[in-house]
């Protein structure tokens, strides 16, 4: 089973991101700001992880580039969660290292796209340092 973390300070959001990631099948666990994501992370590192950008103190942008500067974290994925749903909002996401953006409300069908596509690749990039390639699938 893959896991989530749910980095989101407003408990509404909280609570639908978490009711989604279930659906989608995930093990959920939540962190409310930055120093209690770090913790979740370091204590068990998720397959994924749901950033909301606008948080109290580290923002999403912040927690973002503390965690793509640890090379331990290199096959995690991070989609960034945004109410604005603003081009500039999207590209500065980009820009701190989240691999993808699902502004909100969140739609379901995007927001599974977004995941699929960024587990799709932090895959592909994590066969691409293994030692064992992986055979094409038929
Ligand atoms: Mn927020």
């Amino acid at each position: 089973m893959k896991s989530v973390l749910v980095v989101e300070d407003n408990p509404v959001n909280l609570a639908l991101m978490e009711q989604l990631m279930l659906m989608k099948g995930y093990e959920v666990r939540s962190a409310e700001d930055a120093a209690a994501a770090l913790r979740e992370i370091r204590a068990r590192l998720p397959d994924l992880v749901m950033m909301d950008l606008q948080l109290p103190g580290t923002d999403g942008f912040a927690l973002t580039r503390m965690l793509r500067e640890d090379p331990a974290l290199a096959d995690l994925c991070i989609v960034a969660v945004s109410a604005y749903a603003m081009r500039t909002d999207e590209e500065r996401a980009l820009a701190a290292g989240c691999d993808g953006f699902v502004p909100k409300p969140v739609d379901l069908q995007h927001l599974s796209r977004v995941i699929e596509d960024c587990l799709a690749r932090r895959q592909a990039v994590g066969l691409a340092t293994s030692a064992t390639p992986r055979q094409g699938g038929a």
